[in-house]
């Protein structure tokens, strides 16, 4: 069976991946546990609720501070063709009024409100008739006195727990700073909640992008260079799992394949064969790795270009759980590009979302194009600001210029 909320990402928002966190926290609400997510700007904190909304039904309160942000997440979401609505004191009466309606009506799914707005008496009282399923307080930090953007109303909101005991709250903030983090928590939910706190950055990963020329050969090079460690090598198709897997066994590497055409026997001993012992290479398509906690992956090598610098994310994030030095190394090669774009092309979906899945590998090649350090990429993609990392192919080949160049950049810098 289909996850559900794989199911609205896509069909929904047009995203074949989530970020990180974002499962993590849609799972947690589904559950019915409160959350209280500190994630970066950028990283994409409003689908955290949108999509546990959208999968419960009901109505969803979406608390946000500025009206301005509330008009616009309400404009997004409807582009989506999700029925959205927000009540507040920049619509005329009646633009309110018919809003109220459709709330009422259960015809809308998310309802932004400021929080003074929705702490009143009567709005409470209204709303305490329908069938809400999800609260969501975006700007947290707003609740604490500690912050700058702390704001009265936002303290009102301490009651919402007692008022709907039975529906999960999730709060969000970019804020991570323990004063601010453990304010909320206290605030919001007495201190019993769930927190999920989000840097992107393992530092351990060691990240590089190589020029694809001879696959086999490249991809035995490396292996060898690992000898004994665990590894994860991702191939775009499952023949090609399954011609690498016996290419690296012919050259004495223990390696397996997996992919989603296999029997359910064979996957499973392949898996458990991996997880179980040590030194062994799993050749694997992307139905590999849902799930896989070992903690001793020493790289993720992708043969091929992944679908995305999400899914990218995901897949090396497999490498170097115990925090010991792992490696992320992706071939790249320009047919790659080609064959992604006409996955795009021919897929069955909107303009717009295949639009913005040409947007999504252009920043992937991006990635793989930079002489830029890697890590700042990535990390900026999810809205993170970073230094150069030193542990990139781009950071340790720093090899020393002819004058002539150095100058040039100069110049190019001015
Ligand atoms: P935040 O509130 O954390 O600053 P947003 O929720 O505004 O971030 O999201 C930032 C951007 O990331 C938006 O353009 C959103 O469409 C995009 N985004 C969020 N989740 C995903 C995803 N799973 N895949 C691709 N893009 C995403
Ligand atoms: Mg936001
Ligand atoms: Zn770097």
């Amino acid at each position: 069976a289909e996850d559900p909320k794989r199911r609205v990402l896509k069909d929904v928002f047009g995203f074949d991946d989530f970020r990180p966190g974002q499962d993590t926290v849609t799972k947690a609400l589904l559950a019915g546990r409160h959350v209280l997510a500190i994630m970066p700007t950028g990283a994409g904190k409003s689908l955290c609720y949108q999509v546990p909304a959208l999968v419960l039904g009901g109505l969803t309160i979406v608390v946000s501070p500025l009206v301005a942000l509330m008009q616009d997440q309400v404009a997004a979401l409807r582009l989506a063709g999700v029925a959205a609505d927000t009540i507040n004191s920049s619509l005329d009466r009646d633009a309110n009024v018919a809003a109220w309606r459709r709330v009422a009506a259960g015809q809308t799914r998310l309802l932004y409100l400021a929080p003074e707005r929705l702490m009143t008496a009567r709005m409470l009282e209204a709303l305490a008739r329908l069938d809400i399923r999800l609260i969501a307080v975006d700007e947290a930090h707003c609740i604490s006195q500690w912050g700058p953007a702390f704001r009265r109303e936002y303290e009102e909101l301490s009651r919402l727990r007692d008022i709907f005991p039975d529906v999960p709250i999730i709060a969000l903030t970019a804020t991570a700073d323990e004063a601010t983090r453990t304010d909320i928590a206290g605030q919001l939910f007495a201190g019993r909640v769930e927190t999920l706190v989000l840097g992107f950055d393992r530092p351990n990963i060691k990240l590089g992008v190589e020029a694809k020329q001879d696959s086999k050969r490249q991809l035995l090079g490396f292996v060898q260079r690992h000898a004994g460690r665990s590894g994860i090598v991702y191939c775009l198709s499952r023949k090609k799992t399954e011609e690498m897997a016996a290419f690296l066994e012919k050259n004495g590497v223990r390696a397996l394949a997996y992919h989603a055409g296999m029997s359910k026997d064979a996957r499973e001993a392949n898996q458990n064969a991996f997880m179980t012992l040590s030194g062994v290479v799993m050749v694997a398509t992307i139905a590999f790795g849902m799930g896989i906690d070992k903690p001793d992956v020493a790289y993720v090598f992708h043969t091929d270009l992944p679908g995305s610098l999400e899914a990218y994310y995901q897949e090396i994030g497999r490498a170097g759980r115990d925090g010991r030095a792992a490696e992320a190394h992706m071939l790249f090669g320009l047919g790659d590009i080609r064959m992604r774009r006409l996955f795009i092309d021919d897929e069955d979906a909107p303009a717009e979302h295949k639009r913005r899945a040409h947007g999504r590998l252009d920043t992937l090649i991006g990635y793989c194009e930079t002489a830029q350090c890697r890590r700042q990429i990535l990390l900026g993609y999810f809205g993170e600001t970073a230094m150069p990392c030193g542990n990139c192919d781009n950071c340790l080949d720093q090899t020393p210029r002819a004058d002539g160049d150095a100058e040039a950049r100069i110049v190019f810098a001015a």
